[in-house]
């Protein structure tokens, strides 16, 4: 089984790289269930799918509310018959020095990026192994491959899903429920992302680096489609998106 008709669940699918990813997954054939906080975004991009012959259906939702990931995931068997990927891609960046003491938005990241994730997993895991396969893609960061400073929180959010995913990927070779891990490490993506980032100081070093070198969240998409098109017996573990001109 190829992209064309697994069912895909995405996170922060309502901009950036999970609506990018939900488009070009249906455009191959995939039936993507798409959720975020923001309504209309997710009812304009699924009406664009649908509009281009693709499968989509979407349901609000916020990732740090267990019971909302778990009723995406039902909607997914609901309305597609079953549940084959789930791509945690929610996320949120407001990067600052740690002496800053943001303490609110260190507690959102981990809301957000790390227990998002949990629940994604949690979420799909009973599905997973009594179905003996299934396939679960992770945003983390190239800040969850190396330290920038600016980034002590979010790259530690980054880091813990890089951990969680190999740590599954391996506890599923002992048990053999052939679920396979994906963690998607991407560089300067230019996408809704900086807004998100309340450190001014922060914020206009970003802004420098993603005007000179970012590039458009496409780069991700085609990679969310190559590793959801492997076959069953393979599992492409990590995988690094860097702009060419990024250092
Ligand atoms: P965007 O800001 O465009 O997308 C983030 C998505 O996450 C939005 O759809 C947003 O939707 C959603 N989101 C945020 N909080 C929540 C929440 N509580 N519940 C549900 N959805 C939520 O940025 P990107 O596309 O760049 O970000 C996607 C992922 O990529 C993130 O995990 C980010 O950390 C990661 N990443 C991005 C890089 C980049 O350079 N852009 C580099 C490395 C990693 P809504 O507000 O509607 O809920």
């Amino acid at each position: 089984m190829t992209v064309k008709n697994k069912v895909v669940v995405i996170t922060g699918a309502s901009s950036g790289i999970g609506e990018a990813s939900a488009k070009l997954l249906a455009q191959n054939g995939a039936k993507v269930v798409l959720g975020a906080r923001r309504d209309s975004r997710l009812k304009e991009i699924v009406s664009q799918i649908k509009a281009n012959g693709g499968q989509a259906a979407y349901q609000t939702t916020d990732v740090t509310n267990p019971a909302e990931v778990k009723a995406l995931v039902q909607l997914a068997k609901s309305e597609f018959g079953g549940i084959d990927v789930i791509f945690n891609n929610a996320g949120i960046m407001p990067s600052s020095p740690v002496s800053a003491l943001h303490i609110d938005e260190w507690n959102a990241m981990i809301d957000i990026n790390l227990k998002g994730v949990l629940n994604g997993i949690a979420a799909v895991m009973p599905d997973f192994t009594s179905q003996k396969h299934g396939q679960i893609i992770t945003t983390s960061s190239v800040a969850g491959l190396k330290s920038f400073p600016g980034a002590g929180v979010y790259g530690a959010t980054k880091f813990a899903v890089r951990n969680l995913m190999e740590v599954i990927r391996m506890e599923s070779a002992q048990e053999k429920t052939n679920i396979r891990t994906v963690t998607l490490y991407p560089g300067a993506i230019n996408t809704e992302l900086l807004k998100t980032i309340s450190d001014q100081q922060t914020r206009s070093g970003m802004d420098q680096l993603y005007q000179s070198v970012g590039v458009g969240p496409d780069a991700v998409a085609r990679v969310v489609d190559f590793v959801v098109d492997q076959p069953e017996d393979v599992d492409v573990s990590e995988f690094t998106v860097y702009p060419t001109k990024q250092g």
